[in-house]
């Protein structure tokens, strides 16, 4: 039975796709965003025990026998101390879930929502959990979203596409250079995801966070709303203004970009076709 690396879950988010949503957030990312608010998903804890101490109220404890950190969430007040201590960008609160576990969860709020969102981190990093759970959520007629960054190539993987019903794809930048600088990975299998995933009907909304004074912005929200619109001038692009709120280290200073901007870009993906254009 396959297992998960889970960084927390919301019960009911309105924010993870349509309607009420269980939202489920993996631990581990493969990219390094210079903007990342989510900084302490990215890596795996590696026992350093540097954070235990910094807990005042005895929530983190040390497993010698097998090499672990042990949470106790009953004690945890969520005053997020650890992971501020934590220099690997990892997160002592992270817990291991069997397909089980999580399905009485679901199961428990299932009158209350209407689907399940894998989100993180990247949670294609841990495909063999979204196979099983999604197979566990069609048997129960609930529907599976996944948040992805766009790195995994989705048109090699049909069990993938198989249980999933929608994906929220970022595409960060239509420059390869730029990604690169962003992410320190390439978009190539980014934009060929948003081409397979467009074809098969497969994207519930593409997003671009929009940085003032590091991103080519206009270039990125010109190209990419040109290609969605080639295919479903209908789908909702989501421009989403950076904020340095969570954000580890706003060494280069990045900019939020103001409202006339954000604007500005809303009527160049408007003036390319796109109907469902939609700023946060
Ligand atoms: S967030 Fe929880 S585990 Fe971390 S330091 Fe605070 S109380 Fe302790
Ligand atoms: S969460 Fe970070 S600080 Fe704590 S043990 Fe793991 S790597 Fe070390």
């Amino acid at each position: 039975m396959a297992k998960a690396y889970v960084n927390k879950f919301i019960n009911f988010s309105n924010v993870d796709g349509p309607g009420n949503r269980f939202a489920i957030f993996l631990q581990g990312c493969n990219y390094k965003c210079t903007y990342c608010h989510n900084p302490e998903t990215i890596n795996m804890c590696i026992n350093c025990l540097k954070c235990i101490d910094i807990c005042q109220n005895n929530a983190l404890k040390y497993d010698s026998f097998n090499n672990v950190i042990v949470y106790d969430e009953n004690k945890c007040i969520d005053c997020s101390l650890c992971v501020k201590a934590c220099m690997h960008t990892s997160d002592p609160r992270v817990k291991i879930y069997d397909i089980e576990s999580i399905m009485n969860k679901i199961e428990k709020l299932k009158p209350f929502i209407s689907g399940v969102t894998i989100s993180g981190g990247e949670c294609t990093l841990q495909n063999d959990f979204i196979y099983e759970l999604g197979l566990k959520l069609k048997n129960i007629d609930l529907s599976l979203y996944l948040d992805s960054n766009g790195s995994f190539d989705f048109s090699k993987d049909d069990k993938l596409i198989h249980v999933c019903d929608k994906v929220m794809l970022d595409v960060k930048s239509f420059s390869d250079e730029e990604h690169i600088k962003l992410t320190k990975k390439s978009n190539e299998i980014v934009l060929k995801n948003l081409d397979y995933l467009l074809k098969s009907d497969k994207l519930y909304e593409v997003r671009t966070v929009i940085v003032s004074n590091y991103l080519n912005n206009h270039y990125n929200v010109d190209n990419i709303s040109k290609i969605i619109n080639n295919h479903n001038p209908n789908l909702r692009y989501k421009l989403i203004k950076y904020r340095p709120l969570g954000v580890l280290k706003n060494k280069l200073n990045l900019k939020t970009p103001n409202d006339d901007t954000m604007n500005e870009l809303k009527n160049l993906a408007l003036s390319n076709g796109l109907k469902n254009v939609i700023i946060t």
